[in-house]
C-alpha cells in the first residue's frame, strides 16, 4: 500500500503547479502551493500516509458533510429536506443565482454554501455557541481526535471577508428558508469551516462513513446507517460542486472537497481517505488531490460504479 500511495503522490505532484491556493479568504493564501499528502485508513484499523498527511488545514466545505449528518440526526430527514434539496446544481459552490427562482424555494443541496448555511441553522442548540460546540464535539468523535479545534485566524479572516455568504444567508432569511439571527448563524458556519484537521483525521472520518456509520475501532454506531447512506449519496452527486459529475465518472468514490485543499473520501465497505493539497483548480477542488484519487481509484479498483 505504501508503495502505491507514494506513486500516487508523485503522480499528483505533477499537477500542483497548475493550481492556485485560495485567496478570497486571505488567511488561506498562506498555505504552501506544493504541499500534497494522503492518508488511507482501512476498516481493519490499518493506516498508511505519505507526503503532507500530518499537516493541519481547515476543512472548509468538508464540514458540510459533518453538519448535514448531525442535522439529520437532530431533526430527521423530513425536516431537513424540507429546507434543503438533494439535487446537483452545476453552479459554483457560492452561487446565489438559483435562490430567487420561484419554483425552488429552497437551496438545491447541502453541499453548496447556501444549502450548507440552511443546514447549519437546523443544528440543535439554544444559541450559536451551543450549536458550534455540538458540531465540534461531533467532529472530534468522528475523527477520534479530542484535539480537533477551530483555527481562530482563518475564522477571523472569513468573518472579515465573508460578505458573499452573508448575502446568501440574508437572502434565505428574507425568503423564509432560515429563521433567527443571521449574524449568529453565519458565525457558526464560518467556525465549522475553520475546524482544523489532518489527512489522518479525515481518513478516520471517511472510514466511519465507509463502514455504514459504525466506528471500526469501538464498534459503536456513531451515525445511523440510513443517514450514512443518504449523506454518501449526496457526496457522490454534489460533493465536488460543479465538478461532481466529472469526478463520479473519472474516480467514482463518494467524496467532499473544501477550499482549504482537503478532500474526504469514503469507499464503501473498504476504506476512508483523507487528502490535502491546497493548490486548487478553477472550481475550488484540490488539483493534486483529485489526480491522486483518480490514480488510486484506477490502480486499486475503488470506483463504486
Ligand atoms: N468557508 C468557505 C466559504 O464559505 C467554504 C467554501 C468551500 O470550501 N468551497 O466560502
Amino acid at each position: 500500500m505504501e508503495k502505491i500511495l507514494q506513486q500516487a503522490l508523485e503522480y499528483g505532484k505533477q499537477y500542483t503547479p497548475i493550481g492556485k491556493v485560495a485567496s478570497y479568504i486571505p488567511e488561506l493564501h498562506k498555505s504552501s502551493q506544493s504541499d500534497l499528502g494522503i492518508y488511507i485508513k482501512t476498516l481493519d484499523g490499518k493506516g498508511y500516509g505519505v507526503g503532507a498527511y500530518d499537516k493541519k488545514f481547515t476543512i472548509q466545505s468538508i464540514s458540510k458533510v459533518i453538519v448535514l449528518t448531525l442535522a439529520l440526526m437532530d431533526k430527521g430527514c423530513e425536516k431537513v429536506f424540507k429546507k434543503v434539496g438533494v439535487e446537483a446544481t452545476g453552479d459554483p459552490f457560492n452561487s446565489i443565482v438559483r435562490l430567487e427562482l420561484k419554483h425552488l424555494q429552497k437551496p438545491l443541496n447541502p453541499m453548496i454554501n447556501a444549502g450548507a448555511i440552511a443546514t447549519t441553522s437546523l443544528i440543535h442548540g439554544k444559541n450559536g455557541t451551543e450549536q458550534i460546540l455540538r458540531i465540534l464535539e461531533f467532529a472530534k468523535l468522528l475523527s477520534d481526535n479530542p484535539e480537533v479545534d477551530i483555527n481562530q485566524e482563518v475564522y477571523e479572516s472569513e468573518i472579515k471577508t465573508g460578505d458573499r455568504n452573508r448575502s446568501l444567508a440574508y437572502f434565505m432569511k428574507s425568503s423564509g428558508v432560515i429563521e433567527g439571527d443571521v449574524e449568529s448563524l453565519i458565525e457558526v458556519y464560518f467556525k465549522q469551516c475553520s475546524i482544523e484537521m489532518t489527512c489522518q483525521d479525515l481518513a478516520r472520518i471517511g472510514a466511519i462513513y465507509s463502514n455504514n456509520g459504525l466506528c471500526p475501532k469501538t464498534h459503536r454506531q456513531l451515525i445511523p446507517k440510513t443517514i450514512c447512506r443518504m449523506v454518501m449519496a449526496i457526496m457522490t452527486t454534489c460533493g465536488l460542486y460543479d465538478a461532481s459529475g466529472e469526478f463520479a465518472v473519472r474516480v467514482g468514490i463518494p467524496a467532499k472537497s473544501g477550499v482549504g485543499g482537503g478532500i474526504l473520501a469514503a469507499v464503501p465497505n473498504k476504506l476512508g481517505i483523507g487528502v490535502y493539497g491546497p493548490a486548487l483548480d478553477e472550481k475550488g477542488n484540490s488539483v493534486g488531490g483529485v489526480e491522486m484519487l483518480a490514480y488510486l481509484a484506477d490502480r486499486l479498483d475503488l470506483s463504486i460504479f
